[in-house]
């Protein structure tokens, strides 16, 4: 077992990191930037180090600094977390290369499954159906280009192949908008991602948003999770998953969670992993993969009883697994309300101290969250203040949990998306279930009136 590791990111995730670490009995050297050096996991950790000033891309994205900071602490293993660089290959190739175990699957991995037009080919070798769209990245050729997507047909989506986030994507609805969005989704996506590579993809009607958890060790046994929804999206970052998806049978679930188990036996997958779909109609279309452990991973926790985080650690120290695909059962409902430091309606980051700060509790609530009274949230990084987390028997009591919670949840004077989950939670359609990827822009508009 390793005797510690690095925890390579900041926030709720380095919490969550540090406390399966303590729980496996693995000492924790955390990083930190110069705006979290009041960060409580920085005190929890047993060491820390500062790797940098404010911003992200001399601190949190410098892979030297990281490396270093494995180094003089002298540790066995670096936990990325998520975003960041938790999948960038270069990253995870560089930590191989010296000498410290990455925790996730190997760089090649994160290469094929990190650029989504590999990712399709490689999911459609392996059997599985991806939205209908081009086979490569975009050519100059404008005419070529014109003509693929008129096969395709609109309206269509340009997305970039290195993107994340819910950023590199535009949607085209008409071909005489088709070029120049080509030349802006390329420009934006060499900035963000210093890679211009771009596709195209039929852009569904309202799809539902359902994702697959795998988890893999290094002796070829894989299972599946079950699923996700995560619907709930504003300009196309989740903000409310749930598990399981509301009106999933146990044959689709059985059907999609067999493909995508099968699909990482095929790239040689070890960790834990997300396969996205989109669900329109009884069908469901591969978008992504994630090479990482995923910010909803609690919902999933919460149904199966699975600590992921651990599991994951576990697998890249070379345990075997003892969890076999029949152990897995997904049993009542929980939903995760994903809190941000943002205007509840404008989602204008709200950054600022929390000079009021009252936690909810009680049965089934669960809260990561490494906010505490007197923290002060960065304006620097993203707004995710805390993850709420309500568990019930069934959808309904899981529901009725968290909004109970919500009411008692209250963080000063910084403004939060509290107010607007609760709105969600008391609409009667997101409480019928089953809502689309469109549901939360429309739901605000109504709200902002
Ligand atoms: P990212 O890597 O930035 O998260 P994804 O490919 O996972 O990007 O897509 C994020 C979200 O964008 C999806 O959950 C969905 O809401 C929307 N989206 C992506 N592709 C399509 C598509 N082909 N049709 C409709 N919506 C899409």
């Amino acid at each position: 077992m390793f005797k510690k590791i690095l925890i390579a990111n900041r926030g709720e995730i380095a919490l969550r990191v540090l406390r399966a670490c303590h729980s496996l009995g693995i000492r924790t050297a955390a990083i930190y930037s110069l705006a979290d050096s009041n960060a409580n996991y920085v005190k929890m950790a047993d060491e820390a180090v500062c790797i940098g000033p404010v911003a992200s891309s001399e601190s949190y994205l410098n892979i030297p600094s990281i490396i270093s900071a494995a180094e003089v602490t002298d540790a066995d293993a670096i936990h990325p977390g998520y975003g960041f660089l938790s999948e960038n290959a270069d990253f995870a190739e560089k930590v191989e290369k010296s000498g410290f175990v990455f925790i996730g699957p190997s760089s090649d991995v994160i290469r094929l499954m990190g650029d989504k037009v590999s990712a399709r080919k490689a999911m459609t070798a392996a059997g599985i159906t991806c939205v209908p769209g081009s086979d490569n990245v975009l050519s100059d050729d404008r005419t070529e280009v014109e003509s693929i997507s008129r096969q395709i047909g609109y309206p269509l989506i340009i997305k970039a192949t290195g993107g994340g986030g819910g950023r590199g994507m535009r949607v085209v609805n008409e071909e005489k908008d088709l070029w120049s969005s080509v030349l802006t989704t390329r420009e934006e996506a060499e900035r963000g991602f210093k890679n211009s590579n771009v596709y195209v993809e039929r852009f569904l009607d309202n799809p539902r948003h359902i994702e697959f958890q795998i988890l893999a060790d290094s002796f070829h046994n894989i299972i599946h999770l079950g699923e996700r929804d995560c619907s709930l999206q504003r300009r196309h970052q989740k903000i409310l998953e749930e598990s399981p998806a509301p009106f999933i049978g146990d044959d689709l679930r059985n059907r999609i969670g067999e493909l995508c188990v099968k699909a990482a036996h095929s790239i040689g997958y070890v960790g834990v992993g997300t396969f996205e779909f989109l669900l329109s109609g009884e069908e469901c279309f591969f978008i992504e993969m994630n090479t990482r452990i995923q910010v909803e991973h609690p919902v999933t926790e919460m149904v199966t009883g699975v600590d992921l985080v651990r599991q994951q650690i576990l697998v890249a120290a070379g345990y075997k697994m003892s969890l076999k695909q029949s152990d897995i059962i997904m049993r009542g409902h929980a939903i995760e309300c994903r809190i941000n430091a943002e205007d509840p309606l404008t989602w204008m980051p709200s950054p600022g101290s929390v000079t009021v700060y009252n936690v909810p509790g009680g049965p089934g609530i669960r809260l990561d969250s490494h906010v505490y009274h007197g923290y002060t949230v960065p304006p620097y990084y993203d707004s995710l203040v805390g993850k709420l987390i309500a568990y019930g028997y069934d959808r309904d009591q899981a529901i009725a949990r968290m909004r109970v919670a919500l009411s008692e949840f209250v963080i000063g004077d910084i403004k939060t998306n509290v107010p607007m989950h609760l709105e969600v939670l008391r609409d009667p359609d997101f409480c019928n279930g089953g809502v689309g990827i469109g549901y939360l822009d429309g739901f605000v508009k109504k709200l902002r009136r």
